[in-house]
């Protein structure tokens, strides 16, 4: 029990002394669709500078462009599965190498199975980084369905919205940059079980296997609304108020 308490701290202390200056810490953001990932993130990235690297949104933009890959992933996206590991795998290995050396990093929806994780521990390690910290978000079936179902998300900014919950300040329209609003085909009801499924399966079983490495594994609830949840998760990770 000392042991993460006090890795805690020190994670904490890097985070005061870099910020502003390009942190080095690595983040990884994990939880069931819905919990709040993107928009946890999202704040999360304003407060502290760090980049944010967002599997899905890389995903859906490579699929826009019609890439290759894009096309690759559609039909998988579309039904609610995961891409298979080895085009997420290469994928963030060259967002990896695009980023700069000293600045921190949240992953989001990134891993996602167990052979992406002990992947991308080796793309790192060769990079001679390593995850620091896990800030899992956790929230009840029922409450992921409601956000979902609302869900409205910005293509340019990655704000994300609820048509309920957190509606924009006018309707259908980005609050930050007046971009409009898209719902993500898979989030329409039918495929929201399948993605909560395939969470469940092979996703989860990440948190254990966080647990067991050498990163601190935070677990933060995310039933209450955005800013309650980002105190949380600030708190925890000692960072900001
Ligand atoms: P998200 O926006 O994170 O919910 O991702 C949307 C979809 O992109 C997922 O349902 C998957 O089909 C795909 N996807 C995103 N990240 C990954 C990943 N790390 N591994 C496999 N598939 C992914």
């Amino acid at each position: 029990e000392e042991g993460p308490r006090e890795n805690a701290r020190s994670v904490s202390l890097r985070i005061i002394r870099g910020r502003g200056e390009g942190l080095a810490m690595y983040l990884i953001l994990l939880g069931p669709p819905g919990v709040g990932k993107g928009t946890q993130g999202v704040l999360l990235a304003d407060a502290t500078g760090w980049e944010r690297v967002v599997t899905g949104d890389l995903l859906r933009t490579a699929k826009d462009a019609g890439t290759p890959l894009g096309t690759q992933a559609q039909q998988y996206m579309t039904a609610g599965n995961l891409v298979p590991d080895h085009l997420i795998i290469k994928m963030v290995e060259e967002k990896l190498s695009t980023l700069s050396a000293g600045t921190g990093v949240i992953f989001d929806g990134f891993p996602r199975t167990e052979a992406q994780a002990s992947a991308f521990a080796m793309m790192l390690e060769a990079l001679g980084r390593t995850i620091d910290t896990v800030v899992v978000l956790e929230a009840d079936d029922e409450v992921l369905s409601k956000r979902i179902s609302g869900r409205r998300s910005c293509p340019s900014c990655g704000a994300v919205y609820n048509t309920v919950l957190a509606p924009p300040k006018k309707d259908g329209v980005c609050d930050v940059d007046g971009t409009p609003l898209f719902h993500r085909a898979d989030d329409h009801a039918d495929t929201v079980q399948n993605r909560l499924n395939v969470y469940r399966r092979e996703t989860e079983p990440l948190i254990e296997y966080y647990d067991g490495s050498k990163a601190v594994v935070h677990r933060v609830p995310s039933q209450e609304g955005p800013d309650e949840v980002q105190s949380k998760v600030r708190e925890a990770l000692g960072v900001g108020e």
